[in-house]
Formats: C-alpha cells, structure tokens, sequence
C-alpha cells in the first residue's frame, strides 16, 4: 500500500541557501552601484583633467606666439628700419638682420624683404630656406598677417611671422620676418602634457606641427582652437575605467561579502548542528520509547524547544511509569500479590542456571488439601481468604534469593536455592506451621493443611522447566496419594535429599 503520509516540502537547507544567495546578492548588487558611482565621478575628474591640461598648453602656446607676435612688430616699428630699407645697402640691412638674430638666440633666422619679398641680404648667412623665400614672394605674405609654415626641412621645422614696414604716408617699404622654431611648441607641449597623455598641434590642413604621445583604445579628447592662428590644439587622454581607488572599493566590498557569507555560512552550520543536537536527542528519546527501553531524559539546548521538550519528557516518564505497572501487573497474580505462572517461567531460566553452576535448587509444588470441599462449604470468599493465608506465610518465609509463585487455583511453585532436603523439609515444617497460624489470624475455622512435592533443578542431559514441573507434580501427586498434609522428596540429583 502506498505510503499516504503527506511529506514536507519545504527544506532548511533550502532556506539557508536562499538566505545565503540574497546576502551575497544584494552584496553585489551594492558593489556594482558604487562601482558605477565611483566610475561616474572618474569619469568627471578625467574629463576635468584633460580640459585643464588642453587649456593650460593653449595659453602657453598662444603666449609663445604672442611674444614673438609682438617681436616682430616692435621690431617693424623701429624708426631706423624705415630708413634703412629706404636707403640701405643690402650688406647693412643684413648686418642689422643678423645683429637682431644675436639678441635673439632662440630664433632661427630673422632678416628683411623688399616690398615685393625679396631676401635682403645673403640667404645662406641669415639663415633663409628656398622655400621660405618662395613663401616671402608670395602677394599677401607681408600684409596677410599670417604665419608661414615650414615642415620641409627635418630638424629645422619653422613657423614664420612677418610684419610690414611703411614709411610716415603709409607706404610699403618692405618687412620684417622672424622664424621661430617649431621645437619650442614642442618644449611647451612637453611641459604641460601629464604622463600617458597625448597632445598635439594641428594646422588647417590636418598636419602636425609639434606634439607628443599616443592614446590607444577608448579616450577622451579636447579640441582648443589656437586663436586666430587656424590651428588645433588636441589633447587626450585614455578612459580608465578603474582607478585604484575603485579597485580598492570593488576589493574592499568583495572582502566583505566574503566575511559576510563566512560568517552566515559558519552560523548557520553552527545553528543546524545545535538544532539537530535537540532534535536527535528527541528523535532517540521517541525511538528508545518505542522500543521498550528507557527514554534518556532529553537537555535541550535552544530555550525554544523547552516546552517541547519537557512534554515529551513527561510523556516519556508517564509512560515508563504505565509500562512498569503493566509489567508488574502481568506478572502478578491480582489476587495473593505473589508473582504468576508467567513470572515464575520468566524466573525459571535463571534457577536453572544456578543450579547448573553447581547450586542446589529445589523446586517445591504445594496443593492445598480439599480445598474445593472449603470453597463448597464455605463460601468462595472464605476460599480466597486462605489462598490469602497461603501467599501471608510464603512470603514471610520466602528468602531474597528464593521465589514463590502462585501458579493457578490453589496451586504454588517455590524455587528455593542453597538448601539440602532436610533444609527443605525444615522449610516445609515451618509453612504447614505458618499456614495454620495465617488462618487462625484470618480467623478461619478450617482445618485444612498443605501437601507439597520436591524436586531439585538440573539434570545431567538437561532439564527443562516442563521436565522439573512433571517431576515436582509427580511428588505432589505421591504425598496426596499418601494421605496429603505432607512433603515428598525427590531423590536427589545436585544437592543431597531423600525420598
Ligand atoms: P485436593 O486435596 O486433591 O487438592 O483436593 P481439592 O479439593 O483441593 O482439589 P483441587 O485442588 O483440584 O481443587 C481446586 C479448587 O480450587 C477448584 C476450584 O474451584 C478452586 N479454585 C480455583 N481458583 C480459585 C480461586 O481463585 N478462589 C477460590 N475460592 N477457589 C478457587
Ligand atoms: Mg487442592
């Protein structure tokens, strides 16, 4: 048949995982959102950063430009330059180019031009490319206010500004124009940019003109444009995704998830250990009641389980306390007190056993004489009044060691130990004795007596509690036979006595 009982869906187990896994989840769930806190504000710092570093190099280089800027028209103002262009040797304009270039040793060249561009001077000594000189002839070179770029030349890579020169009506007379090294964009460059960062300066066209660094994978950028000059000022900088003191968040945070499931997982281990503790203490209390055995008191540990756990201790001791007297009331006889048939049979084995280890053991069956005749004349009551007789003086006379039983009707069994047959006899004696001395305290009127017959445990084949109960019979049976209200003994097998 199947088995209808309901059972429990529900797992502790279950729960302390579910309870483990919403720890650890909310763990994460609280990293993450202060890793993407901290991710944001990074992300502002970094923007901040490379906006304050691209701004810092723009006004360094527009500074740079500016100074020369100013230069060279300080240097077109000069009121002996009107003169000398008007009417100086070319040897002279050039000797007051290159005295200019000395004061300026930064610069890498300077020099004068015809209002139509033309080098004054010797190309070579002040330090003036072809290509510049092409750049100079060009129609809006002087009065276009630009800066002419030169890329050509490796190591000598130049920007040229020029200023006009007019005379007190206005008129061209010619120019200055300084080149300024590009290397010197670069040194500006170099001491603003941060380490990992890269910057650059870019012309109209897309070339670079100084710059330094390169930014691989995602980055931020910052484009400045360089005042009037057309040109770009690019700085970058890689995203970084984690900075140290995120990583140091995401690690402090994973620690104590770790910590904090630690701890729970160690808890709850502790938890169900002890709880089990209780409930197997309980569980062995129940089992040991249903098998008949003596429940151990159970100690719970949790305050919890106290009411509980004193139920079932009371339950345990109610029924111990029930078992017991059942026990002793199925192995005693309602009537005299005196153990039964099934306690004598319990009993048995161990006599047999003493008498087996060398003990005399004697088994006595008594019979009341005509004692059916008493109950007739007398009553049923009466009857009971002298089985009550007989059980008084058996118990009085029946030693720790011995046993006296009251096996049905008006029929005994005594298993007597450590006594020979004139020790029984004696014994027997003292219970007719003891028997009349029970009535005449009942105070019963009749005359009746006992007849008892004697046999002695253990036989060399075996004996059996059948064997000796036939034997013990069969001498009760000879002393009714003999005319009743007497012992008859066996011969002896262990212990000594006579027939
Ligand atoms: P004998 O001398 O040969 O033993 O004769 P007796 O009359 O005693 O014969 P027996 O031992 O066979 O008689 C037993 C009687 O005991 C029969 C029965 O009515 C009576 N009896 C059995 N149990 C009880 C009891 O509990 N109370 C009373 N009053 N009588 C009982
Ligand atoms: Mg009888």
């Amino acid at each position: 048949m199947p088995d209808a009982t309901p059972r429990p869906s529900a797992s502790l187990q279950r729960h302390f995982l579910w309870v483990l896994l919403g720890v650890a989840g909310m763990f994460a769930a609280g990293i993450a959102l202060s890793l993407w806190f901290s991710l944001q504000s990074t992300r502002e710092t970094q923007q901040y950063l490379i906006q304050v570093e691209a701004e810092q190099a723009r006004s360094s280089v527009l500074r740079q430009l500016d100074y020369y800027r100013r230069v060279v028209d300080n240097t077109a103002q000069d009121s002996e330059l009107a003169a000398l262009l008007r009417a100086g040797s070319t040897a002279a304009q050039q000797a007051w180019a290159l005295s200019r270039q000395r004061l300026l040793p930064d610069l890498l060249g300077m020099a004068l031009v015809d209002p139509r561009g033309e080098l004054l001077g010797d190309p070579t000594a002040l330090r003036v490319g072809p290509a510049c000189q092409e750049d100079l002839k060009r129609a809006d070179a002087l009065t276009g206010g630009r800066l002419l770029l030169h890329l050509d030349q490796p190591g000598l890579e130049h920007v040229e500004l020029l200023a006009p020169v007019r005379d007190a009506g206005g008129q061209m007379l010619g120019g200055v124009f300084l080149s300024m090294r590009l290397a010197q964009l670069q040194r500006v460059i170099e001491e603003t940019i941060h380490p990992g960062h890269a910057m650059s300066i870019v012309d109209a066209a897309g070339d670079t003109i100084a710059g330094k660094g390169s930014v691989e994978g995602p980055l931020w950028e910052v484009l400045l444009p360089l005042g009037d000059t057309g040109w770009t000022l690019v700085a970058q900088a890689p995203v970084q995704w984690l900075t140290v003191s995120g990583g140091r968040q995401v690690l402090a945070g994973l620690l104590t998830l770790g910590a904090v499931l630690l701890v729970l997982a160690l808890g709850m281990l502790w938890l169900r250990r002890t709880m089990l503790h209780d409930i197997v203490a309980t569980r062995d209390a129940l089992d040991a009641l249903a098998r008949d055995e003596t429940a151990p008191a159970i100690v719970p540990h949790y305050l919890e389980f106290e009411p509980v756990v004193a139920d079932i201790n009371l339950i345990a001791l109610h029924l111990q306390e029930q078992r017991a007297r059942l026990a002793h009331l199925s192995l005693t006889d309602p009537l005299t007190g005196l153990p039964n048939r099934r306690a004598f049979e319990t009993h048995f084995p161990q006599a047999l056993g003493l008498a087996e280890r060398q003990h005399a053991v004697a088994l006595v069956m008594l019979d009341i004489d005509h004692f059916k005749g008493i109950n007739d004349r007398h009553g049923h009551g009466v009857g009971d009044q002298v089985l009550l007789a007989l059980a008084h003086a058996l118990k009085e006379l029946t030693r720790r060691a011995d046993l006296s039983a009251r096996l049905a009707g008006d029929e005994f069994a005594v298993l007597l130990a450590d006594t020979d047959a004139a020790g029984v006899d004696a014994w027997y004696q003292r219970l007719s004795d003891r028997f009349r001395g029970e009535l005449n305290a009942f105070g019963l009127a009749v005359q009746t007596g006992i007849s008892a017959g004697q046999t002695w445990l253990g036989r060399p084949d075996g004996d059996t509690l059948n064997a000796a109960l036939a034997r013990a019979d069969r001498a009760l049976y000879e002393a009714k036979a003999r005319g009743r209200g007497r012992l008859v003994q066996q011969a002896p097998s262990v212990a000594g006595g006579t027939e």
